[in-house]
């Protein structure tokens, strides 16, 4: 399934452009390319605006939110190129037009918005500077995104109104008109309505510090929400400098009373400042859910591998597991030291209940690092023959998994969650 999705975009980026070539293909093969690549430039463009407003209906088409937003750069990257190569070609019809001054106009406003897109898309691309290691900081980055819509909304204009000549066929011209309404209408709906209608209202019930880890449990006002353990909402906080909603797993399964728990590790601006700006008794604002990595029942044999903090989805299903579940389950937990496994009673108990669960806490300052021998040898079934679900650092899960394949251990599938939406 989550093939689907990207599949379906390529196609339709494709018959975009083809229809662009059919269009124009009696004006000479050089105008026909022109144009098929700036008519699939805005298909793809359009797609992007519309993932980037996160449709949870289709989530599952892409494997989940993340998946998703990997399709929305790489779609925005196809629109980029798509447009220098239709920019480059450009297309002469002066001959069989008959000029306007809006026609000139939106055809200037092209370039405009050409290079405003180069600017803007490097900037998103670009998430480390290249050779160093300076990150550009997300506020920036998304605030330089918002632009994205205005922009596309002069390549709409473009479209609309550059000169054609005259008899053309106009499905092409629907088919991008459709496009830019789709496009600009996904662009309003993410940057005015979806900030307003999406989250719901929690009350902030708890708050446990475990050093760098702070623990917030939320009871829900008015109506809960659904979720399946593992999944993961955007959290927010009206001023205070927490207004940015991010992305934390749910760390708890999913019960009547609609209460979430959030495991947040100190790593940055917002998540260094939320032990001190929050406290009980606060409303917090909550969009989701999100994701699909999710609790597997059909798979039999299973490891889970959490590296640091990317153990809160393991949590969430080890609390979701009940005694109709007879899946034999290793769960690996790699940290640093012992001191920062701040679940590790939680995850005790889990075990006491289900005999079919193992937990392991490897703390890499006392049990050396997790290796892949480390880890088979903590596995009590044959590791070739289970999956392997992995939330943490990508270094880990590459090292282990190569290690593995090395020792003929290669589970037979690695499913991981990146803590990564950009
Ligand atoms: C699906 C998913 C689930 C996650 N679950 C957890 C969890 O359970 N516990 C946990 O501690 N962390 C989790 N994270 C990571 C967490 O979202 C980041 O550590 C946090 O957003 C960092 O924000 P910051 O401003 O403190 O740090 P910064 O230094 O500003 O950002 C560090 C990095 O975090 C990402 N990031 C920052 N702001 C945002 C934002 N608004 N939206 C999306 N990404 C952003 C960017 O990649 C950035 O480079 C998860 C991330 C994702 C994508």
């Amino acid at each position: 399934m989550k093939f689907l999705g990207p599949l379906l975009a390529v196609l339709t980026v494709l018959a975009t452009a083809m229809l662009g070539a059919q269009t124009y293909a009696p004006y000479g093969a050089a105008t026909a390319v022109g144009m098929a690549l700036g008519a699939a430039s805005i298909a793809a463009m359009s797609l992007a605006l519309v993932l980037a407003a996160r449709p949870s209906p289709i989530e599952r088409l892409f494997g989940g939110l993340d998946r998703m937003y990997g399709m929305h750069k790489w779609l925005g990257i196809a629109a980029l190129a798509l447009m220098i190569g239709h920019n480059t070609l450009e297309p002469d019809l002066e001959d069989v037009v008959r000029e306007t001054r809006v026609g000139e106009f939106a055809s200037d406003l092209g370039e405009v918005a050409l290079n405003g897109f180069i600017g803007l898309l490097l900037i998103s691309w670009i998430k480390r500077i290249p050779f160093t290691r300076l990150e550009l900081p997300w506020p920036i980055w998304r605030f330089s995104h918002r632009f994205t819509g205005l922009l596309f909304a002069v390549v709409a204009f473009h479209q609309l109104a550059v000169d054609q000549p005259a008899g053309i066929d106009g499905t092409l011209g629907l088919s991008l008109n459709a496009f830019s309404l789709a496009g600009l209408a996904a662009w309003l709906y993410t940057q005015w309505i979806a900030p307003f209608v999406r989250p719901r209202t929690f009350m902030l019930e708890r708050v446990n510090r475990h050093g760098a880890v702070t623990e917030l449990t939320l009871r829900p006002e008015g109506q809960a929400m659904r979720w399946q353990a593992g999944q993961f909402a955007f959290v927010s906080a009206t001023g205070a400098g927490m207004a940015e909603p991010h992305p934390f797993t749910i760390a708890s399964a999913p019960d009547a009373s609609g209460r979430l728990r959030f495991g947040i590790k100190a790593l940055g601006g917002w998540t260094r400042r939320l032990p001190q700006r929050l406290a009980p008794g606060q409303r917090l604002r909550i969009e989701g859910p999100y994701g699909r990595f999710v609790f597997r029942k059909r798979v039999r044999r299973q490891v889970w591998l959490a590296g640091g903090i990317g153990i809160t989805p393991f949590l969430a299903w080890a609390e979701a597991l009940t005694d109709a579940d007879r899946q034999d389950i290793t769960l690996v937990w790699a940290v640093a030291t012992r001191a920062e496994a701040f679940a590790a009673d939680r995850l005790a108990a889990m075990a006491a209940r289900h005999p079919r669960l193992t937990v392991h806490i490897v703390a890499s300052a006392e049990d050396g690092r997790l290796t892949a021998r480390r880890l088979a040898e903590r596995v009590a079934f044959p590791l070739r023959e289970s999956q392997l679900f992995y939330c943490g650092p990508a270094g880990l899960r590459d090292a282990i998994v190569s290690g593995l394949e090395a020792m003929g251990q290669r589970p037979r599938r690695v499913h991981s969650e990146a803590f990564e939406l950009r």
